[in-house]
């Protein structure tokens, strides 16, 4: 269902309205965790300053450590749809389990599936029952074909509204939380018809290497980007180290248009 053999042309997925796909380099961004309903809003403001589109932001956090912040769940959903209502940008948020998809579903213009659970079949199959376009990040440690079935176990499911999102993966190099696989875009893009976006946020984990890693996936041919923004990063309560601030985004922006217009 998601190759390309049987369907050549590549999809546009449309996000409340907003394209995702061949045609347009669409720009997600927003804080990594909703913390305050100020905090969420002053994101999403320097986010639509510089041109993003859709509002990111977790409420459900799956995070490494069991002590880590875990985000606000129910309470995070009700302030990203304010902040939808106020910037009029619809919202992609993180689901960690199949019990709450109806929940997020109900909140969420997309929904994401986070690397942690790229193979979680459960919840591939709650999202694909689901009335909301889907965002799979790949697995860390997951091969582009294992990334292509999970797609598939969606797919299946009825739903066809799925854009991947290439986040960087497991290698043997430290000086990266994880190594951005740019080569997936492009091979991605030629086995599957899904739009392929990249997150050079949580791959890096490093603010300084957010622009080129933007860049790097612009050039290689993504649809889009996914991106860290806080307006505070000394005190966000997930992922500051890699966040960006309104100038820093608009920066970027202003550089990948550059580069886009070149291809
Ligand atoms: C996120 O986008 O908030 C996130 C946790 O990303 P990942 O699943 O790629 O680590």
């Amino acid at each position: 269902l998601v190759s390309r053999e049987n369907h050549p042309e590549r999809s546009v997925i449309e996000v409340g309205g907003v394209p995702i796909g061949p045609g347009s380099l669409t720009v997600i961004a927003g804080p990594c965790a909703v913390e305050t309903p100020a905090q969420t809003l002053a994101a999403a403001r320097m986010a639509r300053a510089a041109g993003a589109t859709l509002l990111r932001g977790g409420a459900f956090k799956p995070r490494t450590s069991p002590y880590a912040f875990q985000g606000l769940g129910e309470t995070g959903l009700k302030i990203l749809a304010d902040v939808r209502d106020e910037t009029g940008m619809p919202v992609v948020t993180e689901v960690v389990d199949p019990a709450s998809v109806e929940l997020v579903a109900s909140y969420a213009d997309m929904l994401q599936v986070g690397t942690r659970n790229m193979q979680n079949f459960a919840l591939l199959q709650a999202v694909g029952s689901a009335s909301r376009p889907v965002l799979l990040k790949r697995g860390m440690s997951s091969t582009i074909e294992e990334w292509l079935m999970a797609a598939e176990y969606i797919a299946q499911r009825g739903n066809l509204d799925i854009v991947l999102c290439e986040r960087g993966i497991r290698t043997f190099e430290k000086a990266t939380r994880n190594t951005l696989d740019v080569s997936a875009v492009p091979i991605a893009q030629r086995l599957s018809h899904l739009p392929v976006i990249v997150d050079p946020s949580h791959s890096g984990g490093r603010r300084d290497l957010v622009l080129p890693l933007s860049r790097a996936a612009v050039a290689a041919g993504a649809d889009g980007l996914i991106i860290d923004v806080h307006p505070d990063p000394a005190i966000a309560l997930c992922d500051g180290d890699q966040a960006l601030v309104g100038a820093d985004l608009a920066e970027l922006a202003g550089q990948i248009t550059g580069l886009a217009a070149l291809m």
